[in-house]
């Protein structure tokens, strides 16, 4: 079961199953829903799973959580994974150096790790809708990555209508292109003019207006998330890191309940709250190395002990996706390690006062299970083009665990990088790490393609000659138009 992480108000209820929190995302207070009590693996599970494959294990995992979906349905959401580059191994495991692994999570529909719990979590949250002849309105503000997978994963599904807002000017080409060219009738994508903090308030003004939420209930139309505050997005974000512990041992690179280290670079703490999730459940982790850009505030959370933004502003970096101040999961672990009053209270203080201070002791638990580091665009680049000339491409988000693997890693074991996006989503900054040469997505595309001899998938390249079905791009004081004319067409 589920329970929010800010206590109950009295008026949502204490415990909801699997199908209530990811209809309903928001619990009391603000919180989020989070698992009441983790599972944990049985000694043998990993040796048993040595013999299956990923969505074999996948299932397991689901099960543990005693998910209230039927087992066909489940397995259909995670058939998904047929659409990856490999359907038995849609996150492969590779070896780089003696004791650095990647974790490549990015071989799906939309070349960025999102899909590997948008794909199964679209099937659920609409197999959800239709059963319970329900309509939902998916918003989403994103920076680039969570936009086309949600729009992917959403794609002519009944029941289900998505508006997607993203910053005109703020993503690259590429991403910009995986939206506007969406096909799906049910699919809205509007560039804002602005940056991505503009598209994310005018999302979250949209949602506190009343006029809004009242034409909605007028059209019946219920709201739901799909970004990391829904808990059926992380469930599938603890399998991969378990999967890669198990290919560790099936290549001999680790015994039975020998340790490793897993690093994540992060934004929402999604990614590595599912790390940390695995762990508790038993994973052999020794520490997950979280990786932040120059907006570090989980670096700072993690090594004083201090949440502070008030006089923060986000800075642009190379990493987009990591360009965050209000780090969405990191509540979950807080509530998971001081109970509900407590991370209640930390959150008020955040909203309030734009930041919180741990206590000594609660700072100490929180370095047990991680330590961080922060890299800025130049060292970004200078390992892009340093692995690059060695012969694996890391993508500018990967590139800042490198950091974590030199600088935080004093032990000589394994060490698996998340690696969260192919290069060709952000061709420019790739180009311009090898060559020093500023130039469009497309020409670096084919540049850094051709000086490393590496392909750029079919779709990312056809991008450039579909045809445009989302134009529009608004001032802020359009949006709530443009939305309501979707909603009536
Ligand atoms: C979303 C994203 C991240 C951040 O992941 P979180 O789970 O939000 O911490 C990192 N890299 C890329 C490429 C992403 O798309």
């Amino acid at each position: 079961m589920f329970t929010g992480t800010r206590g109950n108000d009295g008026k949502n209820p204490k415990k909801v199953n699997f199908s209530y929190a990811i209809l309903n995302p928001g619990a009391s207070f603000g919180g989020l829903y989070s698992p009441e009590i983790l599972p944990k693996f049985h000694k043998d599970f990993f040796m048993r799973m040595a013999a299956k494959n990923y969505k074999e294990l996948a299932m397991e995992i689901l099960k543990l959580f005693e998910v209230d979906i039927d087992d066909g349905v489940l397995r259909e959401a995670l058939d998904l994974y047929d659409k990856f580059d490999d359907k038995i191994t849609p996150a492969p495991l590779v070896k780089i150096k003696s004791d650095l692994f990647v974790n490549e999570l990015y071989h799906g529909p939309t070349r960025a790790f999102k899909d590997m719990a948008l794909q199964p979590f679209g099937h659920i949250l609409s197999y959800l809708a239709k059963k319970q002849n329900e309509k939902y309105l998916i918003l989403a503000a994103t920076s680039g990555d969570t936009g086309p997978a949600t729009l992917d994963t959403f794609e002519n599904k009944e029941n289900i209508k998505v508006v997607c807002l993203y910053p005109s000017g703020g993503t690259s080409d590429v991403q910009r292109l995986q939206m506007v060219t969406a096909r799906g009738k049910n699919l809205k994508v509007i560039g804002i003019k602005g940056n991505f903090d503009d598209a994310q308030s005018a999302l979250k003004s949209l949602l506190a207006s009343d006029a809004f939420k009242e034409s909605l209930k007028k059209q019946n139309i219920n709201l739901s998330a799909a970004n990391s505050v829904n808990f059926g997005r992380i469930i599938f974000q603890i399998i991969y890191h378990v999967s890669s512990y198990i290919e560790l041992l099936r290549k001999n690179e680790l015994q039975s309940a020998e340790k490793f280290y897993i690093t994540v670079p992060s934004g929402n703490f999604g990614n590595a709250l599912g790390a940390y999730y695995a762990k508790k459940m038993g994973l052999p982790v020794e520490k997950i190395l979280i990786a932040s850009n120059i907006n570090n505030i989980l670096t700072e959370l993690l090594t004083t002990g201090v949440y502070d933004i008030s006089k923060k502003e986000l800075l642009q970096s190379a990493s987009p996706a990591m360009d965050i101040l209000i780090s969405s999961n990191v509540e979950r672990v807080l509530f998971d390690k001081f109970g509900g009053a407590r991370c209640k209270k930390l959150m008020s203080e955040l909203s309030e006062k734009k930041s919180y201070a741990l206590h000594e002791s609660e700072l100490a638990a929180l370095r047990e299970d991680f330590d961080a580091v922060y890299s800025d665009d130049e060292f970004a680049l200078k390992t892009i083009a340093e692995f690059a000339q060695n012969g694996y491409v890391l993508d500018p988000h990967t590139a800042t665990c490198i950091k974590a693997y030199k600088n935080i890693k004093p032990k000589n074991i394994p060490c698996v990088i998340c690696s969260t996006a192919e290069w060709t989503k952000f061709a420019p900054t790739m180009w311009n790490a090898l060559r020093h040469e500023i130039c469009g997505d497309k020409e670096a595309l084919e540049n850094f393609s051709k000086a490393l001899k590496v392909g750029i998938p079919e779709c990312i390249s056809s991008l450039f000659t579909k045809e445009i079905k989302h134009p529009d791009v608004v001032e802020k004081a359009q949006i709530q138009d443009c939305i309501a004319d979707f909603l009536k067409g």
